[in-house]
């Protein structure tokens, strides 16, 4: 069929590659980018980390500016307008603001905060996930003193790096034994935790939250009214002091707004469920004529580990964008998806980056010879390299991920390591 408007939905990095690999490719139809933010698409990694600790009000990290976009692209812009259906059969994306016809869709909607119970509407509890939140945090940052983080992964630790730096008091909670397990695994996780002792955050394992304490806010000799967290009730009784607390307990897909249609969603997170071309899949398990999905949303065969996978990488999303929006219009000459996963994260002045997979029959420490800092763990999974981590060594991690993308044996992955530590 030939495609005479293709139509992005979800502003985000997935959104934006998708717009400028179409036109890339040439394709010169029309092109809508729908989003549910009145922004212009940008960038979430800095919301985590320099965004915070600046003297000034976090400036937004937009992706490309609206003449760009509108006049050297001419995409037409819809934000503001959250996609709220979606009828397959008729080509038509339902938007607050009204339908929208398509000849071809890619599903770019990424993922949002996960809120833990007993956190809504109260003052002083915040998760990051859009630049309105990192507005809030900053403010916070400045006028608060105990800072309390939910969740050791990426972002609570970044959030909690980035207290520290401004000088307040920073505790992290986490319900399993040692950081990052999900990322990185529970020994590659647990060497993450020395980071945080090294910087005066206390990082408290094996601990979940119960709940919240609140107060009313009294200023001067008014009441707010309004209910402030006080303190973070844990599982084990304790109850830690706190007038900022940041939520960062993973996030799940954007795709309440897909339950009613015919598109696969993962049981477990509600994910789009992908073929390796990144084509969304039906409920019966085909691939639903013009649909593709790209992001933090999409779930998909990975053939160079022959599993499928969810990333929430930035660039694993700015890959998916750019090869859903070529395979959108490729008339029939498809591209499987196949990636190296990589992320990276920034603590306390350090760099931690990971390439492959954290699944592990054996993990290698390899330290600097030298010992002038930066460490290399080596992720064994049968005889092959599955993953590395490094810390402070940014010059080693693209080779590394060449050598997993080629699925170098473990034997070659020690001796690299060996000759370049
Ligand atoms: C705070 C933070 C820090 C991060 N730091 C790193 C890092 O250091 N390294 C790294 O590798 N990755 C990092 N990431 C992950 C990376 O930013 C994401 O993987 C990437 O942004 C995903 O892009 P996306 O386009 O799939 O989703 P998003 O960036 O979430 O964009 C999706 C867009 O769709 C919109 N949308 C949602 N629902 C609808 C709807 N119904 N209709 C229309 N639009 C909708 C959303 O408003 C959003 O603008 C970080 C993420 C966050 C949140």
């Amino acid at each position: 069929m030939s495609i005479d408007h293709l139509v992005v939905v979800g502003a985000g990095l997935a959104g934006i590659r998708a717009c400028e690999s179409a036109r890339r490719e040439g394709y010169l139809g029309a092109l809508t980018l729908v989003g549910a933010e009145e922004h212009l698409p940008y960038d979430r990694p800095p919301l985590s980390k320099e965004l915070l600790m600046g003297p000034d009000e976090p400036v937004i990290p937009e992706l490309r500016e609206r003449e760009f976009l509108v006049d050297e692209l001419g995409i037409e812009i819809r934000t503001g307008a959250p996609a709220v259906g979606l009828d397959v059969e008729s080509r038509k994306l339902a938007t607050a603001a009204g339908d929208i016809g398509y000849d071809a869709l890619i599903i770019a909607v990424g993922a949002h905060a996960r809120r833990l119970p007993g956190s809504d509407g109260v003052g002083g509890i915040h998760t990051v996930r859009t630049y309105a939140d990192t507005q809030s945090i900053w403010r916070a940052l400045r006028s608060s003193s105990r800072v309390v983080v939910v969740g050791a992964g990426f972002i609570g630790a970044e959030v909690a790096s980035a207290a520290r730096k401004l000088g307040l008091s920073a505790t992290i909670v986490e319900a399993a034994p040692a950081p990052l397990t999900r990322s990185l695994g529970i020994e590659g996780g647990a060497l993450c935790a020395d980071l945080h002792a090294a910087n005066g955050t206390e990082l408290i394992l094996g601990v979940g939250v119960e709940g919240f304490r609140t107060g009313i806010v009294q200023t001067g000799d008014l009441q707010t009214g309004e209910s402030r967290v006080t303190g973070v009730v844990l599982s084990d009784g304790r109850v830690l002091d706190a007038d900022l607390v940041v939520v960062g307990v993973g996030a799940i897909p954007s795709t309440q707004w897909l339950a009613d249609s015919v598109v696969a969603l993962n049981d477990r997170d509600g994910g789009v469920e992908c073929d390796e071309y990144l084509a969304a899949l039906g409920v019966d398990g085909t691939p639903i004529p013009g649909v593709w999905a790209a992001g933090d949303v999409a779930h998909w065969p990975n053939g160079l580990f022959d599993r499928r996978m969810r990333l929430e990488h930035w660039t694993s999303a700015a890959e998916q964008g750019a090869l859903a929006a070529r395979n959108a219009l490729s008339d029939g000459d498809l591209t499987a998806y196949q990636t190296v996963p990589y992320f990276w994260s920034d603590w306390y002045g350090a760099r931690l980056q990971f390439v492959g997979v954290p699944h592990t029959d054996e993990l290698l420490v390899q330290h600097r010879a030298d010992k002038t800092g930066g460490t290399v763990v080596l992720y064994r999974e049968a005889d092959t390299l599955a993953g590395v981590l490094t810390i402070g060594r940014p010059d080693l991690i693209m080779k590394y991920r060449r050598l997993v993308s080629k699925r170098a044996s473990w034997a070659d992955g020690v001796a690299f390591g060996a000759a370049h530590c």
